[in-house]
């Protein structure tokens, strides 16, 4: 699958927010956010002026996508399948993304990010269920157990996430074992469960695709 190969932290800039696209820096001072960096691009003044509705719910979507580390076709797949699904197609959206499986290996603290989490995922180092999965974006079910294969334990990409990230709590929607490098997804979240999201306005998508 294309991805966005480009430097991470102008995607935060343009949105002039965290998306967290990154491990350890996106927590330190040398975050380009936490220095108020401009945006990249034109002058400031030039984009000093009031968004129009469209532009509001254009940047809210790209902060979305971007934070998920989706390019547009995928995303907009994701957003079809939410639409048609009951209940609320925002919350839908956000649930679908939190199931997916390189989301599931990030939110298990064996990757930094989720692009780092995605290559674990493609180059074969996760079992589903006992099976190996190798697609990023498969969605992960309510009691899949999700594991580092046997040969794949000693991989010092994963034992340095976990050493990294071994003080953020487990997500309350998933069982982890971390000696095990072993997890259960329990539930799909609830939109408020997603906390590192809080600020996103997921209606705001949903009333751009439907235009
Ligand atoms: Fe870069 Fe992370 Fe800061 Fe985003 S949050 S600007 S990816 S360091």
């Amino acid at each position: 699958m294309a991805r966005y190969t480009g430097p991470l932290c102008r995607l935060c800039r343009t949105e002039q927010k965290k998306l967290f696209l990154k491990g350890d820096r996106c927590k330190s001072d040398k975050c380009p956010i936490n220095k108020k960096r401009a945006s990249p691009g034109k002058d400031p003044k030039a984009r000093a002026g009031k968004r129009s509705d469209y532009g509001v719910q254009l940047r809210e979507k790209q902060k979305l996508k971007r934070s998920y580390g989706m390019l547009e076709k995928q995303f907009r797949i994701f957003f079809d399948r939410a639409l048609h699904m009951p209940g609320i197609t925002g919350e839908n959206l956000i649930g679908l993304l939190e199931r997916r499986l390189d989301n599931v290996v990030f939110r298990m603290h064996l990757a930094v990010n989720r692009n780092q989490a995605r290559q674990i995922v493609q180059h074969g180092h996760i079992l589903v269920n006992g099976s190996s999965v190798n697609i990023p974006s498969y969605l992960v079910k309510p009691g899949d157990v999700i594991e580092v294969k046997e040969s794949s334990k000693k991989l010092n990409v994963i034992k340095d996430a976990l050493k990294e990230d071994s003080k953020s709590g487990t997500a309350s929607w998933m069982t982890v074992d971390v000696d095990a490098l072993k997890g259960t997804f329990v539930s799909v979240p609830h939109r408020a469960d997603i906390t590192d999201l809080a600020d996103i306005k997921e209606q705001l998508v949903v009333e751009l695709y439907s235009k």
